[in-house]
């Protein structure tokens, strides 16, 4: 079982500002998903969740890059 991180103390290793949800969305095997995480206002920087990381996420950073 994942453990819950509390989203509230998440800050940007980078800039050490508070993070915010931010709807991510992506595209995997042609569908289009959306997902809310957590992103750092100042860099942009995305947090992912252990949960997330496994694979769809993926797609998710490479478009938030292309930006
Ligand atoms: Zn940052």
């Amino acid at each position: 079982m994942a453990e819950f991180v509390d989203f509230e103390e998440i800050t940007c290793s980078r800039c050490g500002v508070k993070m915010a949800l931010a709807r991510a969305d992506f595209r995997y095997l042609g569908h289009n998903f959306h997902t809310e995480v957590m992103r750092c206002p100042k860099c942009g920087a995305v947090y992912i969740p252990e949960e997330l990381a496994e694979g769809k996420i993926a797609d998710a950073e490479t478009a938030l890059e292309d930006k």
